[in-house]
């Protein structure tokens, strides 16, 4: 895949661009930005030393942040909100304004360890039940001998263990953090917490670390082609049927949508330097 070269040698294609195109489906906003791009703009986070968010939107943070302003003021004010599922691909496309490719937060998680491993930025995995941080990491360390792992740690997302948390991935200065607590609770630690960690990049990651680490399994490629992740995990993880009733109640507000409001309006964004939106 010629991201993954992309990442192994973040020549930033974005090298002078410091602007993104943008558009908020249903209210949360999505920047149209390609993997190599996410990756080039993950490596310019880093460089430039200040904390920044990336998000994984998809069709379930949509639908929560409808619900939650926290979680909305969160996505909104994300340094990065890449386009995690093809449910949003599809949703922009219908609101006239394809995005240019889907940048799954799986993929990039990968793509963030290849970066790191080549700049020897050091990572820091936070989440998953205990044990899969450091499944995880030792994978990512078989493929990448030169990746710097700073720290795993389980942990909770729960208010009294955030300030030992914080404290222990402050001693590690890491450059990546990658938090897997679920959405919208792993994306709401990163906001409350990222000045306090000093970690120039941090990402909530979902389920991310229980595919690498093997705990779970992703759906084949050829099922993720065809827009049919969804149903996959349904099968293998029934216990998700009413999270994925959100589904078709986002198809029909995004319908709804086109009908009655028209197409999204576009806008263009300062991802590099200060966030601003551009008129
Ligand atoms: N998780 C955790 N602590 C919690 C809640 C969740 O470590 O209090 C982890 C859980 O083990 C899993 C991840 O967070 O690894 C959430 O995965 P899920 O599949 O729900 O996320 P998705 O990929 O659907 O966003």
């Amino acid at each position: 895949m010629s991201d993954k070269n992309d990442s192994r040698n973040p020549t930033i294609e974005l090298a002078g661009q410091r602007d993104l195109t943008a558009l908020r489906i249903l209210g949360v906003r999505i920047d149209d930005v390609t993997m190599a791009e996410a990756v080039a703009l993950a490596d310019a986070f880093v460089q430039s030393g200040v904390p920044h968010q990336i998000a994984t939107v998809n069709v379930e943070f949509i639908m929560t942040a409808r619900r939650n302003a926290l979680f909305r003021q969160t996505l909104e004010q994300a340094a990065l909100c890449v386009p995690d599922s093809v449910g949003v691909l599809w949703a922009a496309r219908l609101l006239g304004h394809p995005l240019r490719g889907q940048v799954a937060g799986a993929d990039l998680v990968w793509e963030l360890a290849a970066l790191a491993a080549a700049r020897g930025y050091r990572l820091f995995l936070l989440g998953g039940a205990p044990g899969v941080a450091e499944q995880a990491a030792a994978r990512l360390q078989g493929i990448h001998p030169s990746l710097q792992i700073a720290g795993t740690y389980a942990g909770s997302p729960a208010p009294a263990e955030e300030k030992e948390i914080v404290a222990r991935i402050r001693a590690t200065q890491s450059h990546i953090l990658l938090v897997a607590y679920g959405a919208p609770q792993q994306d709401l630690w990163i906001a409350r917490n990222i000045g306090e960690v000093a970690v120039p990049v941090a990402m909530g990651v979902g389920g991310s670390l229980d595919y690498i680490a093997g705990a779970a399994v992703r759906a084949p490629l050829w099922l993720r082609r065809r827009g049919l992740e969804w149903l996959y995990r349904l099968c293998r993880q029934p216990w998700r049927w009413r999270r994925m009733l959100a589904l078709p109640q986002f198809a029909a507000l995004v319908v709804r949508s086109r009908i009655v409001e028209g197409c999204a309006t576009p806008f263009r964004r300062r991802v590099i330097g200060e966030d601003e939106e551009i008129r």
